[in-house]
């Protein structure tokens, strides 16, 4: 089976929350894609994220950008928390300077800080509701 991108907008609709929630303003929203695959072979891999490197954006006259890919087959049975996390996840890969690079995980993308993160987010969208 070969693998299938789907764009997927609910993935963009939580990333877009969770970039706004938590404060990450380095993070451009018009320049972050997601999409779906569907078909990959990867066992484990949830999700990933892609990047615009500083020479295919001098090439392509293109300004950086990211996208998330989520594999259907591992993403969508997670429970929504999960996906939360892994969403929080991959955002923590863009740099603050939103360079088209990455961090990587070593010394910042940690359980710890995806689970600071997360209850942080749960705390705020708690706050904004609206009755
Ligand atoms: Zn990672």
């Amino acid at each position: 089976m070969t693998i299938r991108y789907l764009e997927a907008p609910d993935v963009k609709r939580l990333v877009d929350e969770i970039a706004d929630s938590l404060d990450f303003f380095h993070v451009v929203h018009q320049f972050v894609y997601c999409y779906r695959s569907v078909g990959s072979k990867s066992k484990h891999v949830i999700a990933r994220i892609y990047g615009l490197g500083k020479i295919w954006q001098e090439a392509l006259r293109k300004p950086p950008i990211y996208v998330i890919e989520v594999i259907s087959e591992h993403y969508d049975k997670l429970s929504d928390e999960e996906k939360e996390k892994t969403l929080i996840h991959e955002l923590l890969h863009i740099p603050k300077g939103f360079s088209g690079g990455f961090r990587p995980h070593k010394g910042y993308i940690s359980r710890k800080r995806i689970e600071k993160l997360h209850q942080l987010l749960l705390k705020r969208r708690t706050t904004n509701l609206k009755v």
